[in-house]
């Protein structure tokens, strides 16, 4: 049977997260408080998102842990950015070094995200308020996640956080969002 994995917060970080499980194989569910995902892409870039930038570098970034930026980058750079945009149809257009989708619209990035999220069968919960989570200890010293929401509650082996920073609201993330990660041993 495939992993299920549960996200919480729909932003572009949540639906690519989304995305690439269900790609793996695994069940996703992604859990959203808002009436619809990805409304910050939309803004980005003046309207028009700036996908990424060419020169991506150590000084680019401002961090309390030096090297953690690049670590992150190097993970997932330009290189493969600008190809799992290709592939779901984004031709980018590069300007200075920064690379925004050629149509020059943030909603034709919203779009393709949600498009290949439908495709790959992840199962997008809007309006979905989550109200509690729980690390449980199962059968044969396995673990599961319990995640109570206003749509019920889900199981998952796997739960990622992606509900973004406190910079903007409304989109902001609820207290509840940035204090699970210490409450369940990982912040
Ligand atoms: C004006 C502006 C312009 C920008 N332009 C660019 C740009 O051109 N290019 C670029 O790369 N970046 C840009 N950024 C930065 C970019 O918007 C963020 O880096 C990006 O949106 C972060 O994505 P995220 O998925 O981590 O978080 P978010 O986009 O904030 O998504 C988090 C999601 O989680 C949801 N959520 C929060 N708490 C909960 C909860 N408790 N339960 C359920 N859901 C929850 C929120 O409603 C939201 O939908 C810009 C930012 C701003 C403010």
């Amino acid at each position: 049977m495939s992993r299920q994995i549960v996200i919480v917060g729909g932003g572009a970080s949540g639906l690519t997260a989304a995305i690439m499980g269900a790609r793996l194989g695994a069940r996703v569910t992604l859990v959203e408080h808002m009436d619809r995902v990805g409304k910050k892409i939309l803004s980005t870039g003046n309207g028009r998102c700036n996908l990424t930038n060419l020169r991506m570098e150590e000084s680019c970034y401002r961090s309390d842990e030096k090297g953690f930026p690049m670590r992150v980058i190097g993970g997932f750079g330009v290189e493969e950015t600008l190809g799992f945009f290709r592939e779901l149809g984004i031709e980018p257009k590069d300007r200075n070094g920064y690379v925004y989708p050629n149509s020059d619209q943030a909603s034709s990035v919203l779009d393709v995200l949600l498009w290949e999220a439908s495709h790959e069968r992840v199962d997008i919960r809007t309006s979905c308020k989550v109200e509690t989570i729980e690390w449980i200890k199962g059968e044969n010293n396995s673990f599961y996640y319990k995640i109570c929401t206003t749509q019920g509650i889900f199981r998952a082996d796997a739960l990622i956080l992606a509900t973004g920073s406190r910079l903007r609201r409304p989109q902001a993330p609820t207290a509840a969002g940035t204090s699970w990660p210490k409450s369940l041993g990982t912040g």
